[in-house]
């Protein structure tokens, strides 16, 4: 059996950034699907339509701290990585797994489980001192029509690692 180790530390807070420059990013999707299509035998199946940007950028912070990890707390592989992932991110698990398997490649990480919790949205009205449950990241309060602050479901955690 591994060691588990609770790592609970926040990915990227995921917000829209339709409008920016992403073109260094598709730089980086493309040299991921390169490596990613020598696998040829993995059971993943590429999204191949809207490959989203976004599930690299995440996959390649959740590798980069399992890698800091390491250096604080001594271990030669990793079994098995839990993510905790809002519903509201947009953030897709399959894509989420794909990209996984191409920026995991040669890391402390290859060849590791990735186990993906959904976490349902959820916010509150701080007008009426209420929590709300949110199926949309913008929502009115249904008694006032405040703003509904946005407190869960739209982040991607590193929640545990399964460890030798
Ligand atoms: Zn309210």
């Amino acid at each position: 059996m591994g060691r588990r180790m609770t790592v609970a530390t926040e990915v990227a807070h995921i917000i829209h950034q339709f409008g920016c420059d992403r073109s260094h990013l598709l730089d980086s999707a493309e040299s991921v699907q390169h490596r990613a299509g020598r696998n040829s035998d993995e059971a993943v199946a590429a999204p191949a339509a809207g490959f989203k940007m976004h599930e690299i950028s995440l996959m390649e912070s959740v590798v980069g701290l399992i890698e800091d990890e390491r250096c604080r707390q001594d271990f030669s592989r990793v079994r098995t990585i839990r993510l905790r992932v809002g519903m509201l991110g947009h953030a897709e698990p399959d894509a989420l797994r794909f990209c996984f398997r191409a920026v995991a490649e040669g890391t402390i990480a290859e060849g590791a489980q990735l186990e993906i919790h959904m976490v349902p949205g959820a916010g509150r009205c701080d007008q009426c001192d209420v929590a709300v449950p949110l199926d949309e990241r913008f929502a009115s309060c249904a008694i006032c029509g405040s703003p509904i602050r946005l407190t869960a479901g739209d982040d991607v955690k590193l929640a545990e690692l399964e460890v030798d």
